[in-house]
């Protein structure tokens, strides 16, 4: 699973796409590890919402990556990741047919993009932006690396390369969105229109909290619940769940309120019914956690199943991956050079 992707170019091509104009979308997400419920809330839902309006394209930003781990052997568990997390937009319902797929860093153009777009951001604006102190900090890095610095501008790069109108995105990564903003606007003010202005989209559940009860349900913080988690692993996480710390028996007044398993229960269980009727009960003291977490794992895993019958049934075809993979990034590769090319003229800049 280590063989680098996007290295061959022999595979015939999917499917004939439409040619008919839409509007764009443009997101991704670092090809870290297997995505999580607060990855499909915050974006992945609204992707799968919007893929037949909007003609889609979902990076896999592994270059950014590299801004908090540059090493070889990071490096190495990238295509595995990434085979990995397109797995899981598929499972989500990403219909690899009308969505388009692809490799960051086998598109060099958003790197020139990166560049033009650096002499148009000053630094002063770049650290205040509390999203990449908080990545410094995770990666426990004592300095901040240039290029995390340049994080965003990068994340434009990427917006703005397919000339995107829209960007669904959970809510750690709006003040990125407006960053590429005020760099679009400016770009088209000093050379001439080029690139929409994008609109920012955040999920329905802007930030999806952890099991734990920490604010955000990440990877680094040990407190997720993947898409690709068994129902035994479910059941097992959701037991562990942080509740109401007040709470020391049954028969005591609970807090629906910021608790946790509340929170999942409302935005995983359709039984709207069910989940009234618990929270009745935890308020007045007259249910266990022990039954509503029963509860929040058998909507958990009701909600899962689908994805996980569409992961299996994927994965069952044989390189069909590292195929969508392949195709989407030679789309891309020809919308960049189109782009570049209008860059160029625009600018006045050399180069064919
Ligand atoms: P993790 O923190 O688990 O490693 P990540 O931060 O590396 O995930 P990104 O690639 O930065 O993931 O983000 C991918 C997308 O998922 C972004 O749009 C981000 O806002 C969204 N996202 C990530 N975690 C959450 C969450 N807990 N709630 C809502 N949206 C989220
Ligand atoms: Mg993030």
């Amino acid at each position: 699973t280590n063989k680098p992707l996007c290295q061959s170019s022999e595979d015939t091509p999917l499917a004939s796409r439409e040619t008919v104009q839409k509007p764009r979308i443009l997101t991704g997400d670092r090809p870290t590890g297997r995505l999580h419920l607060g990855h499909y809330v915050g974006s992945l839902q609204n992707r799968v919402k919007l893929q037949d309006q909007y003609e889609c394209f979902f990076i896999i930003a592994d270059l950014h990556t590299l801004t908090t781990r540059p090493e070889k052997t990071a490096i190495q568990e990238i295509a595995g990741n990434a085979r990995e997390m397109v797995l899981d937009y598929l499972a989500a319902g990403v219909d690899p047919q009308i969505s388009t797929v692809y490799l960051q860093s086998a598109v060099p153009e958003i790197y020139e993009l990166n560049l033009l777009f650096e002499m148009l951001v000053t630094v002063p604006r770049l650290q205040r932006l509390p999203s990449l102190k908080d990545m410094a900090r995770s990666a426990n890095l004592q300095e901040m690396p240039f290029g995390l610095l340049g994080y965003p501008i990068l994340q434009s790069g990427d917006i703005l390369l397919p000339r995107a109108h829209l960007v669904p995105v959970g809510k750690d990564n709006e003040a990125h969105v407006e960053l590429t903003r005020e760099i679009a606007r400016r770009f088209n003010h000093l050379y001439g229109e080029v690139f929409p202005i994008p609109e920012v989209l955040v999920g329905d559940v802007p930030t999806l909290v952890g099991t734990d009860g920490k604010a955000k349900m990440s990877k680094s913080l040990n407190n997720t619940i993947y898409l690709s988690d068994d129902a035994t692993a479910v059941e097992k996480k959701v037991r562990g769940m942080f509740t109401d710390p007040n709470r020391v028996s049954a028969d005591v007044p609970g807090t629906v309120e910021g608790n946790p398993v509340f929170i999942y229960h409302r935005i995983f269980n359709p039984d709207t019914a069910e989940v009234a009727d618990l929270e009745e009960r935890y308020r007045s003291g007259t249910v266990g956690d022990v039954e509503v977490k029963q509860r929040l794992a058998e909507a958990l895993n009701r909600f899962l199943d689908p994805l996980r019958e569409r992961r299996a049934a994927y994965e069952a075809e044989k390189g069909l991956v590292d195929k969508i993979i392949l195709e989407g990034t030679l789309r891309v590769r020809e919308e960049a050079r189109q782009t570049l090319a209008e860059v160029r003229k625009a600018t006045g800049l050399g180069g064919v």
